[in-house]
């Protein structure tokens, strides 16, 4: 994963200033979509509370910050959105009750805290909710979330919500850069991925220019299956977003009209798309139409 933090200034100044007068509160929602860096960001502000040197996102190998960067520090908990079962909820507030083992703080990171809200979960939910209303000394709970309006109200409304904003081309193409550096297409990746690292190494991995070239030779399998299973609304909307220049190139090669009439379809779809559309028919329709046209013989 990238090193550094890209972006996120204002909320590093949000932070900054907070500590240093001594009004950091307990409990803060940290949200925006996913792929932006939230996790790693709860991550250094723990660092910076545990560093030796005082030192606040800037390097630093202090005994403390090492120990943070391995995932050992004693007085850090961090839990994904699977683990925020009721047991956990227990250990957490039996933590935050006590007093820390290696520093004053105790910083507990749940990260895709929406999931506390689920049916299935309502009894680690409420448990949560206790432990926000009596939080223990020095305990500094950072909830990570994509989806902040699913966080169950009573949580919402003990704590700060701090939002993150998708992340710039400028700040895209600098952790892209260094963690993949061989990205083929990184520029039309960026241009596509709505600012998320997550789904620009997604759309890389699922190599979708790798289905145009199918879909060119008429091998279809892979990108139906692909498209009728993509629950991201993003992907399916960067797949369009690939294919548009393919269907324009075919027309140019082929003077066929239809190609034409598709590109203009795929412009369509695409900002209806950002309305509230059915997915699932939209997909559907996508599928057909594509295979109509590229299965089409001169
Ligand atoms: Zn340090």
């Amino acid at each position: 994963m990238c090193s550094k933090i890209a972006g996120h200034l204002k909320q590093q100044d949000f932070f900054k200033r907070v500590i240093e007068s001594g009004r950091l509160s307990h409990s803060y929602i940290l949200s925006g979509i996913s792929g932006i860096g939230k996790r790693m960001f709860a991550l250094e502000i723990a660092r910076s509370l545990f560093c030796k040197n005082g030192s606040f996102f800037t390097e630093c190998s202090c005994s403390s910050c090492t120990q943070v960067k391995a995932g050992t520090y004693p007085d850090l908990y961090v839990y994904g959105g699977s683990e925020l079962k009721v047991e956990n909820i227990r250990q957490i507030s039996e933590s935050a009750g006590m007093t820390g083992l290696a520093s004053k703080w105790k910083v507990f990171i749940l990260d895709e805290a929406e999931k506390l809200s689920n049916s299935s979960q309502i009894v680690a939910g409420n448990a949560f909710l206790k432990t926000l209303e009596e939080p223990g000394e020095d305990s500094l709970f950072l909830l990570i979330t994509s989806k902040y309006e699913m966080i169950m109200p009573t949580i919402r409304s003990r704590c700060s919500q701090v939002e993150f904003a998708p992340l710039n081309h400028k700040e895209m193409y600098s952790v892209l850069s260094e963690i993949r550096p061989d990205m083929q297409n990184m520029e039309d990746i960026i241009e596509t991925c709505g600012g998320s690292v997550e789904r620009a190494l997604m759309i890389d991995d699922l190599k979708i220019s790798d289905l145009l070239l199918d879909i060119k030779s008429r091998n279809f399998k892979k990108f139906i299956d692909f498209i009728l299973n993509c629950n991201d609304i993003q992907i399916i909307k960067a797949v369009m977003e690939f294919i548009y220049p393919l269907s324009l190139a075919q027309y140019k090669k082929t003077g066929r009209y239809s190609y034409c009439a598709y590109g203009d379809y795929i412009l369509e779809i695409l900002k209806r798309l950002n309305y509230n559309i059915n997915i699932d028919l939209a997909r559907h329709d996508f599928v057909s139409k594509t295979y109509e046209v590229f299965s089409e013989r001169i």
